[in-house]
């Protein structure tokens, strides 16, 4: 049997947008570079997993779906809202579960007992944390508007609730050597994580991040497709290894990329970097 997450829109907010924790968001973050074709706010969560499942018909014969809120902060509404959302998704037929993208500093209690009680149930439950850096100045001057703290206790409380944890990490974000992200591998090795995510920063149009990249560009790690390739490789090879890679480099439309401009798809960077690890 194979699963296939299904992206769906959720119509949640950003804390970090709407003014509750800041308005401008941050700084690399463009939200219309988040969703597939299938996927629109618009239709109900029915609608967008029905249209999901047509889109993947075919592609294998014995499929299951996880329905995936992706987009924006897909914790961040009271429980009662939450658990309409999330049970709508789980009521449609052949969806087995739910991977759930948040900010670390979105995940009460409440959710995670929630969320634990449909994990006993039998679902499929995971939550993806954007934790991105784990230095509180890099958080700080991409606005974030969350601490290393948040995410410490974030990550902890969702073992504690035996929910299956991925964080995402950015890779190249400003002022962040090399040397800083692969000593991130030694804070990440001692958390009670299951899986992560890696993907390299994409400088996008309309972003604060492209003004800044503009006024200074060599704020930024500029790295070569060869120069990521080995970073993630080493990074690879220091974490523990229970630990799932999920993911190895991002890809937003090439039109809204002002850099870098690698001319690959992630799956061919996967390629290189699993060669590398060879
Ligand atoms: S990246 Fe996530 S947390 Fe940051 S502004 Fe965009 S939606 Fe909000």
């Amino acid at each position: 049997m194979k699963l296939q997450k299904i992206m769906l829109d959720g119509g949640f907010s950003c804390p970090n947008r709407d003014g509750h924790v800041g308005t401008g968001g941050c700084t690399f973050c463009r939200t219309d570079a988040f969703n597939p074709s299938y996927c629109r706010s618009s239709n109900t969560i029915r609608e967008q997993v029905e249209a999901g499942k047509r889109f993947f018909a075919g592609k294998y014969p014995d499929m299951k779906y996880l329905a995936y809120f992706q987009a924006y902060s897909g914790t961040y509404a009271p429980l009662d809202i939450l658990r309409q959302r999330y049970e709508e998704a789980l009521s449609v037929e052949d969806v087995v579960g739910l991977v759930i993208g948040t900010r670390p500093d979105c995940v009460g209690d409440d959710v995670l007992h929630f969320l634990s009680d449909l994990k006993k149930k039998g679902f499929l439950i995971s939550l993806e944390l954007g934790i991105e850096s784990f230095y509180d100045s890099t958080l700080k001057r991409v606005n974030r508007a969350h601490t290393v703290q948040d995410s410490l206790s974030a990550i902890h409380r969702c073992a504690d609730a035996g929910i299956d944890t991925t964080i995402h990490l950015m890779i190249g974000l400003p002022g962040e050597t090399r040397e800083d992200i692969l000593a991130e591998t030694d804070i990440i090795n001692r958390l009670p994580i299951h899986a992560i995510k890696l993907h390299q920063l994409q400088i996008l149009k309309g972003t604060a991040m492209a003004k800044e990249f503009t006024r200074n560009p060599e704020d930024f790690y500029a790295m070569s497709i060869d120069d990521y390739v080995e970073l993630v490789a080493t990074f690879i090879s220091r974490l523990r290894k229970d630990i799932r890679i999920e993911r190895f480099a991002a890809a937003a439309p090439a039109n809204l990329i002002i850099a870098p401009h690698w001319g690959l798809k992630p799956g061919e960077v996967q390629r290189k970097i699993e060669e590398k690890l060879q």
